[in-house]
């Protein structure tokens, strides 16, 4: 049975939703087996007050758009129980995630502020973020049981992630570059991804949270790219106002150019 290893919360600039975002205790069992319910409380002590807000998501973060971030003497915490789809079974986390804000952190808003400013005045064209299914309905086409991957690297079906469907829908997002855009460097051929093209690093502010192997899209160029890393930034360690990242280019035959955007 899969275990609930931790739950973040991230406030956002937002007043009105809260990210809650879990981990997953390493395990061997397939987490495309489970689903998730998230559960909120006013108080951590009585677990009898956490009341289900969430049934059988398949993601590991979720929007928690029923609170209310103008009141700074509510306190919001999270449970989260995992369920086997095939047993039945299902467990409550141990752990749970909280936001505290009993006082307003006005100087992380304005952080944050000033970074969406920054990227509305670089004013690079948008792109599109698809977020890779980690959790969800395994891939019919190639989903293989025992070595729990999938077969087909271009699977139509789940684009090589085992899971149906693949990615998200796309999120528009706005990014600023801090090393030179492909192609600006040494005349490489647009068409083709050169192997000495170098990595880009690129930053936006905070939504979505980006984990490697999510793509980002940009129509503009008609480049895409996956994401090797990301190095958040956090104001009191709990309001993550910036995500540094690093992505590399996808050349056009990849399976990721035919993910509908
Ligand atoms: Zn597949």
């Amino acid at each position: 049975m899969l275990s609930i290893a931790s739950i973040s919360v991230f406030n956002t600039l937002s007043t009105d939703f809260l990210l809650v975002k879990f981990d997953i205790t390493p395990t061997q069992e397939s987490v495309n087996d489970y689903t998730f319910n998230i559960y909120r409380s006013l108080s951590p002590e009585d677990t009898s007050m956490f009341f289900c807000i969430a049934h059988n998501i398949t993601e590991t973060q979720y929007e928690d758009h029923g609170v209310n971030l103008m009141r700074f003497d509510t306190n919001y915490y999270y449970k989260v129980r995992a369920n086997n789809v095939n047993t039945g079974e299902s467990v409550m986390s141990n752990c749970y995630g909280h936001l505290y804000h009993t006082e307003p952190d006005n100087l992380a808003f304005i952080m944050l502020y000033e970074n969406q400013r920054l990227l509305e005045l670089i004013n690079n064209d948008p792109v599109s973020v698809l977020l890779k299914r980690r959790l969800g309905v395994r891939c019919s086409n190639c989903w293989d049981s025992v070595r729990k991957q999938a077969r087909l690297a271009d699977c139509p079906v789940c684009y090589g992630t085992g899971v149906v469907g693949g990615y998200s829908a796309a999120i528009s997002i706005r990014i600023g570059y801090l090393t030179p855009f492909p192609g600006q460097q040494m005349g490489i051929n647009t068409d083709r991804v050169s192997v000495e093209e170098a990595p880009v690093t690129a930053w936006t502010t905070n939504y979505p949270i980006l984990q490697p192997d999510d793509v980002i899209v940009d129509s503009t160029h008609n480049y895409r790219f996956e994401i090797d890393d990301m190095r958040p930034i956090y104001k009191n360690q709990k309001m993550l106002i910036r995500q540094t990242f690093t992505m590399h280019r996808v050349p056009a035959t990849d399976v990721i150019f035919t993910l509908p955007v």
